[in-house]
Protein backbone atom coordinates (compact mmCIF):
# COMPACT_ATOMS: atom_id res chain seq x y z
CA UNK A 1 0.00 0.00 0.00
CA UNK A 2 2.80 2.49 0.65
CA UNK A 3 4.18 2.51 -3.32
CA UNK A 4 1.26 4.94 -3.64
CA UNK A 5 2.66 7.48 -1.27
CA UNK A 6 6.46 6.04 -2.02
CA UNK A 7 6.64 4.42 -5.30
CA UNK A 8 9.58 2.89 -5.69
CA UNK A 9 12.14 4.94 -7.71
CA UNK A 10 14.55 4.07 -10.57
CA UNK A 11 17.77 2.56 -9.83
CA UNK A 12 19.80 4.83 -12.11
CA UNK A 13 17.92 8.05 -12.62
CA UNK A 14 15.33 7.66 -9.42
CA UNK A 15 12.13 8.49 -11.45
CA UNK A 16 9.02 6.77 -9.91
CA UNK A 17 8.96 3.51 -11.82
CA UNK A 18 6.04 2.02 -13.41
CA UNK A 19 3.87 -1.14 -11.79
CA UNK A 20 5.56 -3.11 -14.33
CA UNK A 21 9.01 -1.99 -14.24
CA UNK A 22 11.35 -3.88 -11.42
CA UNK A 23 14.54 -1.78 -10.22
CA UNK A 24 15.22 0.31 -13.09
CA UNK A 25 12.81 2.51 -15.80
CA UNK A 26 12.08 1.22 -19.04
CA UNK A 27 13.86 4.73 -20.39
CA UNK A 28 17.61 3.60 -18.72
CA UNK A 29 17.60 0.44 -20.31
CA UNK A 30 16.72 1.44 -23.58
CA UNK A 31 19.31 4.40 -22.96
CA UNK A 32 22.59 1.55 -22.59
CA UNK A 33 24.24 1.23 -26.00
CA UNK A 34 23.73 -1.72 -27.15
CA UNK A 35 26.68 -3.50 -29.38
CA UNK A 36 24.33 -6.14 -30.85
CA UNK A 37 27.49 -8.94 -30.38
CA UNK A 38 25.31 -11.28 -29.44
CA UNK A 39 24.35 -11.40 -33.52
CA UNK A 40 27.96 -12.63 -34.08
CA UNK A 41 29.51 -13.91 -31.14
CA UNK A 42 32.27 -15.28 -33.46
CA UNK A 43 33.44 -11.65 -34.83
CA UNK A 44 33.27 -9.14 -32.82
CA UNK A 45 35.72 -6.59 -30.84
CA UNK A 46 34.84 -9.07 -27.68
CA UNK A 47 36.04 -12.19 -28.89
CA UNK A 48 39.93 -11.05 -31.22
CA UNK A 49 40.69 -9.56 -27.43
CA UNK A 50 40.18 -12.95 -26.20
CA UNK A 51 40.14 -15.93 -28.53
CA UNK A 52 43.83 -15.85 -29.41
CA UNK A 53 44.85 -16.96 -26.12
CA UNK A 54 41.81 -19.24 -25.24
CA UNK A 55 41.74 -22.23 -27.38
CA UNK A 56 38.37 -23.17 -25.84
CA UNK A 57 36.26 -20.38 -26.56
CA UNK A 58 33.44 -20.79 -28.58
CA UNK A 59 31.86 -16.74 -28.57
CA UNK A 60 31.92 -13.81 -26.73
CA UNK A 61 29.05 -11.50 -26.08
CA UNK A 62 29.80 -8.21 -24.48
CA UNK A 63 25.77 -6.61 -23.92
CA UNK A 64 26.18 -2.87 -24.28
CA UNK A 65 29.56 -0.52 -25.06
CA UNK A 66 31.07 0.81 -21.51
CA UNK A 67 32.59 3.77 -23.32
CA UNK A 68 33.13 7.33 -22.23
CA UNK A 69 29.86 8.90 -21.56
CA UNK A 70 27.90 5.47 -22.02
CA UNK A 71 25.22 5.51 -19.36
CA UNK A 72 26.44 1.78 -18.13
CA UNK A 73 29.38 3.73 -16.44
CA UNK A 74 26.84 4.86 -14.23
CA UNK A 75 25.05 1.51 -13.90
CA UNK A 76 28.59 -0.07 -12.86
CA UNK A 77 29.93 2.33 -10.80
CA UNK A 78 26.40 2.13 -8.80
CA UNK A 79 26.12 -1.37 -8.58
CA UNK A 80 29.86 -2.22 -7.44
CA UNK A 81 30.75 0.77 -5.35
CA UNK A 82 27.42 1.66 -4.31
CA UNK A 83 25.93 -1.44 -3.08
CA UNK A 84 22.92 -1.62 -5.98
CA UNK A 85 24.34 -4.98 -7.40
CA UNK A 86 20.65 -5.41 -8.98
CA UNK A 87 21.14 -3.03 -11.35
CA UNK A 88 23.69 -5.55 -12.84
CA UNK A 89 21.09 -8.27 -12.77
CA UNK A 90 18.78 -6.09 -14.90
CA UNK A 91 21.19 -5.38 -17.15
CA UNK A 92 21.86 -8.93 -17.86
CA UNK A 93 18.42 -9.83 -17.94
CA UNK A 94 17.83 -7.48 -20.37
CA UNK A 95 20.83 -9.11 -22.44
CA UNK A 96 19.63 -12.35 -22.18
CA UNK A 97 16.07 -11.73 -23.34
CA UNK A 98 18.32 -9.86 -26.57
CA UNK A 99 20.20 -13.24 -27.02
CA UNK A 100 17.17 -15.31 -26.99
CA UNK A 101 15.43 -13.63 -29.53
CA UNK A 102 18.88 -12.39 -31.94
CA UNK A 103 21.06 -14.08 -30.53
CA UNK A 104 23.74 -16.75 -32.38
CA UNK A 105 24.59 -18.75 -29.17
CA UNK A 106 23.56 -22.13 -29.33
CA UNK A 107 22.00 -22.11 -25.89
CA UNK A 108 20.80 -26.06 -25.80
CA UNK A 109 24.47 -27.05 -25.58
CA UNK A 110 25.13 -24.81 -22.78
CA UNK A 111 25.03 -26.73 -19.19
CA UNK A 112 26.03 -24.06 -16.67
CA UNK A 113 26.82 -20.22 -15.92
CA UNK A 114 29.81 -19.75 -14.27
CA UNK A 115 30.34 -16.30 -12.76
CA UNK A 116 34.19 -15.10 -12.65
CA UNK A 117 35.36 -15.74 -9.29
CA UNK A 118 36.70 -12.22 -6.86
CA UNK A 119 39.31 -12.66 -4.15
CA UNK A 120 38.40 -13.31 -0.46
CA UNK A 121 39.67 -9.95 0.29
CA UNK A 122 37.51 -8.06 -2.09
CA UNK A 123 34.63 -10.43 -1.16
CA UNK A 124 34.62 -8.94 2.33
CA UNK A 125 35.25 -5.29 1.38
CA UNK A 126 32.06 -5.21 -1.43
CA UNK A 127 29.90 -7.88 0.35
CA UNK A 128 28.95 -9.43 -3.30
CA UNK A 129 30.40 -10.47 -6.34
CA UNK A 130 29.16 -8.01 -9.05
CA UNK A 131 29.79 -11.11 -11.54
CA UNK A 132 27.31 -13.32 -9.71
CA UNK A 133 24.29 -11.07 -9.98
CA UNK A 134 25.27 -10.79 -13.95
CA UNK A 135 24.83 -14.59 -13.54
CA UNK A 136 21.69 -14.62 -11.94
CA UNK A 137 20.22 -12.19 -13.98
CA UNK A 138 21.61 -14.72 -17.30
CA UNK A 139 21.01 -17.82 -15.46
CA UNK A 140 16.82 -16.78 -14.94
CA UNK A 141 16.93 -15.45 -18.92
CA UNK A 142 18.03 -18.28 -20.03
CA UNK A 143 17.24 -20.76 -18.03
CA UNK A 144 20.58 -22.49 -17.11
CA UNK A 145 21.67 -23.05 -14.14
CA UNK A 146 23.94 -20.88 -12.05
CA UNK A 147 26.88 -23.34 -10.68
CA UNK A 148 27.95 -21.90 -7.49
CA UNK A 149 31.13 -23.02 -5.86
CA UNK A 150 33.09 -24.21 -8.90
CA UNK A 151 35.46 -21.65 -9.46
CA UNK A 152 37.62 -19.66 -7.17
CA UNK A 153 40.33 -16.88 -6.78
CA UNK A 154 42.77 -17.14 -4.48
CA UNK A 155 43.98 -13.60 -3.26
CA UNK A 156 43.86 -9.67 -4.57
CA UNK A 157 46.29 -9.25 -7.11
CA UNK A 158 45.02 -5.11 -7.49
CA UNK A 159 48.35 -4.19 -6.70
CA UNK A 160 49.53 -5.43 -9.86
CA UNK A 161 47.34 -3.50 -12.08
CA UNK A 162 49.38 -1.45 -14.20
CA UNK A 163 51.94 -4.17 -15.33
CA UNK A 164 52.37 -4.94 -18.85
CA UNK A 165 49.57 -7.28 -20.34
CA UNK A 166 52.02 -10.21 -20.80
CA UNK A 167 53.64 -9.74 -17.23
CA UNK A 168 50.12 -9.51 -15.56
CA UNK A 169 48.74 -12.34 -17.25
CA UNK A 170 51.75 -13.98 -15.53
CA UNK A 171 51.10 -12.91 -12.47
CA UNK A 172 47.66 -13.93 -12.33
CA UNK A 173 47.98 -17.44 -13.72
CA UNK A 174 48.38 -19.36 -10.32
CA UNK A 175 45.24 -17.28 -8.95
CA UNK A 176 42.11 -19.35 -9.83
CA UNK A 177 40.98 -22.80 -8.97
CA UNK A 178 38.63 -24.80 -10.50
CA UNK A 179 37.41 -27.65 -7.76
CA UNK A 180 34.20 -29.67 -9.07
CA UNK A 181 33.98 -31.00 -12.71
CA UNK A 182 32.83 -29.07 -14.92
CA UNK A 183 30.18 -29.94 -17.82
CA UNK A 184 31.15 -30.10 -21.73
CA UNK A 185 30.50 -26.30 -22.00
CA UNK A 186 29.89 -23.53 -19.70
CA UNK A 187 29.12 -19.36 -19.82
CA UNK A 188 31.44 -17.75 -18.26
CA UNK A 189 30.52 -14.63 -17.08
CA UNK A 190 31.74 -11.08 -15.89
CA UNK A 191 30.84 -7.37 -15.83
CA UNK A 192 33.03 -5.62 -18.07
CA UNK A 193 35.37 -6.35 -20.74
CA UNK A 194 38.53 -4.76 -20.20
CA UNK A 195 41.56 -5.99 -21.40
CA UNK A 196 40.78 -9.52 -21.15
CA UNK A 197 43.45 -10.39 -19.26
CA UNK A 198 42.36 -11.25 -16.13
CA UNK A 199 39.89 -13.43 -17.74
CA UNK A 200 42.40 -15.15 -19.79
CA UNK A 201 44.34 -16.56 -16.81
CA UNK A 202 40.97 -17.38 -15.02
CA UNK A 203 39.72 -19.40 -18.23
CA UNK A 204 43.57 -21.28 -18.17
CA UNK A 205 42.26 -22.71 -14.98
CA UNK A 206 39.26 -24.62 -16.50
CA UNK A 207 39.94 -27.86 -17.84
CA UNK A 208 40.71 -28.27 -21.50
CA UNK A 209 38.08 -30.18 -22.19
CA UNK A 210 35.52 -27.69 -21.22
CA UNK A 211 34.09 -25.04 -23.78
CA UNK A 212 33.68 -21.70 -23.25
CA UNK A 213 31.19 -19.21 -24.02
CA UNK A 214 31.84 -15.50 -22.16
CA UNK A 215 29.03 -13.35 -21.74
CA UNK A 216 29.69 -9.86 -20.12
CA UNK A 217 27.32 -7.10 -19.52
CA UNK A 218 30.01 -4.27 -20.67
CA UNK A 219 32.87 -3.80 -23.35
CA UNK A 220 35.53 -1.22 -22.92
CA UNK A 221 36.53 0.93 -26.19
CA UNK A 222 39.58 -0.57 -27.92
CA UNK A 223 43.04 1.40 -27.22
CA UNK A 224 44.55 2.54 -29.43
ZN1 LIG B 1 15.60 5.45 -14.99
Amino acid sequence: MWDWLYPPLCGVCEAPLHKTERGVCIGCLLRLPQTFFWRNPKNNEGYYRLAALNPNLKGVVCGFWYTSGSPLRKWVQLAKYQGQPILLKVAATFLGQLILHEGQVPLQEVRGILPMPISPERLRQRGYNQAEWVARGLSEALKIPLLKGYWKRIHSTASQIGKVRTERWISLQGDFICEKKLPESVIVVDDVLTTGATLTAALHSLPSSTDVWIITVGITQRRS
